[in-house]
């Protein structure tokens, strides 16, 4: 058996990929795959309809946000929100708390003036204090990543922007905790860590900031022109849209984002315990309070490379796979997204404490 704790394209549940294997092949008795089927047809907008009204069910989204299943990653999204959000007032506010944020901010400032709202850390290992913050009221957005996917920091609040927009990448914890929709602008997330295969983004955004996009942004990174197509301005990933919607209705009938919480609250508490107990063999350098509950990142004997090396080799060995940390950092991460177990969190933990064990002279 083989666990996989990458950070993304990762883990889907067992049973949403068995489940999509005979649709591979003859999709609801029609005779071709889903993959097969021409966007526009009526199969398919069942398909993409279905998708898009389960997750307003399950993150309680109302009318006044569109719901958008779009291309271009979450890169594509990130570059599409000041061309979307900007013309407001040509400036807006980034926290940068991690790589995903930091390369926000820099695509941002091709469009106009970014605003840093936090000073410039050496390291990144938390959110600052509010005291530290300097927001901008003319701003025409505030983005921040509520999950540093490489960095291991989660924001444990919403920030609060005195009114202005609020743009949050939630890529690695969308559908891991529930959220008010109504404290936002616009939210995105990269299916492919908790909420399906890679190829599609997830973008709720308030219809009421929509339409007033650069008029030098692409029709398909316009999120007055997606909402207006339903998504579907041009051929879909259509596939991918069909398994996300698997993994809907898998959330929805394993408890939905509530049940997903206390499963995620879980797996992250175990294996900070096992981190906190191991007298300094392991270690998070990511402050507590700000620790990230789908993306562990941690050393070994405070960073010893070759003992990091050994410990991705043997766990491997042991089926449990991609453990090595993002190479911009090293060390290692565990990533527990919501397919992931609360018995694989506790395989890896006792492989932890063999290999410490092993190594600890
Ligand atoms: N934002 C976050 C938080 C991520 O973790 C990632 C990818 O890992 C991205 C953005 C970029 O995603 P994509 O590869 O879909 O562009």
């Amino acid at each position: 058996m083989v666990i996989n704790f990458g950070a993304g394209p990762s883990k889907l549940p067992e049973e949403v990929l068995s489940g999509v294997q005979k649709d591979l092949l003859n999709y609801n008795g029609i005779g071709i795959s889903v993959m097969e089927m021409s966007h526009r047809s009526k199969d398919y907008a069942v398909i993409n309809d279905t998708a898009q009204q389960t997750v307003r069910e399950l993150l309680n989204i109302p009318q006044e946000y569109a719901v958008l299943f779009m291309q271009g990653g979450a890169t594509g999204i990130f570059a599409s929100v000041p061309m979307n959000l900007m013309p407001r007032t040509g400036t807006a506010d980034y926290f940068v708390t991690g790589i995903w944020s930091a390369k926000a901010a820099k695509e941002a400032s091709k469009y106009g003036k970014v605003n840093m709202v936090l000073p410039k850390a050496d390291k990144y290992e938390m959110v600052p204090d509010k005291s530290s913050w300097k927001l901008d009221p003319n701003a025409s957005y505030v983005y921040y990543c509520d999950n540093e996917t490489v960095n291991g920091i989660e924001f444990p609040f919403i920030p609060e922007t005195n009114g202005v927009p609020l743009v949050a990448d939630m890529s690695s914890n969308i559908l891991t905790r529930n959220f008010d929709i109504r404290k936002f602008a616009i939210i995105f997330a990269g299916a492919q860590k908790n909420i399906g295969p890679p190829g599609v983004t997830l973008v709720i955004a308030r219809r009421d900031l929509l339409g007033k996009a650069m008029p030098t942004c692409p029709l398909i990174l316009d999120l007055a022109v997606m909402d207006k197509d339903n998504s579907l301005h041009n051929t879909s990933p259509t596939f991918s849209i069909f398994v996300m919607g698997r993994v809907f209705e898998w959330i929805k009938s394993n408890g939905g984002v509530n049940g997903m919480e206390d499963l995620s609250r879980m797996k992250s508490s175990l294996l900070y315990e096992a981190i906190n107990e191991s007298n300094g063999f392991y270690s998070c350098t990511v402050k507590e309070g700000f620790r990230s509950r789908t993306n562990i990142p941690f050393r070994v004997a405070n960073g010893n490379v070759e003992l990091e090396k050994k410990f991705v080799e043997e766990a491997k060995a042991q089926g449990m796979i991609q453990l090595a940390g993002h190479r911009l950092v090293g060390g290692l991460r565990a990533s527990f997204y919501n397919a992931h177990t609360i018995a694989e969190a506790k395989a890896l933990i006792a492989f932890m404490k063999e290999f410490q064990k092993k190594y600890i002279s």
